[in-house]
């Protein structure tokens, strides 16, 4: 059995005060309500991975992540914040590949590749993010291009070092739009990654890694999503702002 992990992606919001007030928030919401294992993860701004990390003490359910890190190991990149910085904070996981990075920053597949690289060389656990736009889903390209994205970033690792890594499939049409892929989107997706995984490094190795759904993940739709066989959790980001809301996510898991 996969464990179920659900990561809050903060993207750029918050003061650090309000980042303060919702991690406790949340954290106290966890502990009185929420059963189980699932594993949490909040992918704060890089400012405030140290205050947050340091607020959530020894706690053992909740881990802080990156959003991002350089492809460089160090040196004269003004503005970059390298893996092995993550790693000296003490921060277990970085997002990649993000849509919005795709998007707004130029990250393709050859810088893709380096950053896994990079933060899989300094022990983070990677949270790739793979996924289609509307026009490609429309053109029924989303299986060829997901696969495509997966095997670019990820099929040159081999098969002990693929299983440290999270997969996030985040329909960029479902992405802060409210308009979230079905349970039954979801899945197919899933199975179609999951299989795309098993025929490269076969399926002992497919089964064992963690592939989350993201794309308008909130309290109403979480649970239907995550009972799907081959989601293991979300990738959330608007609804991981509100801790109550977040927190009926969670319970979804
Ligand atoms: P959303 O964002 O939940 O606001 O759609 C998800 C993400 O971008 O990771």
């Amino acid at each position: 059995m996969r464990q179920k992990i659900v990561a809050g992606n903060w993207k750029m919001n918050k003061t650090l005060e309000e980042a303060n007030i919702l991690a406790s928030e949340i954290t106290g919401m966890v502990a009185d309500e929420v059963k189980g294992d699932v594993k949490i993860i909040f992918c704060v701004p890089f400012p405030y991975l140290l205050p947050i990390k340091n607020q959530l003490g020894n706690n053992t359910r909740i881990s802080v992540g990156a959003q991002n890190c350089s492809e460089h190991e160090s040196g004269a990149y003004t503005g970059e914040t390298s893996a092995a910085m993550l790693k000296s904070l003490g921060v277990p996981y970085v997002i990649l590949g993000h849509s919005e990075r795709r998007q707004y920053f130029g990250e393709d597949a050859a810088l893709l590749t380096k950053k896994t690289d990079i933060a899989l060389k300094h022990g983070l656990t990677p949270i790739f993010c793979c996924g289609e736009p509307l026009e490609v889903r429309e053109s029924n390209g989303h299986e060829a291009l997901v696969k495509k994205q997966v095997e670019e970033s990820l099929f040159h690792l081999d098969a002990d070092t693929i299983k440290k890594i999270i997969i996030a499939y985040e329909p960029v049409w479902a992405i802060g739009t409210g308009k979230t892929a079905s349970a039954q989107q979801a899945q197919d997706m899933h199975a179609v990654i999951r299989k795309h995984l098993a025929s490269k490094y076969g399926q002992a190795v497919a089964d064992s890694i963690a592939i989350l759904y993201g794309g308008s993940v909130n309290a109403a739709n979480a649970k239907e999503l995550f009972a799907c066989p081959d989601v293991d959790g979300g990738l959330v980001g608007g609804a991981s702002l509100k801790s109550r809301e977040f927190a009926e996510v969670i319970k979804g898991a």
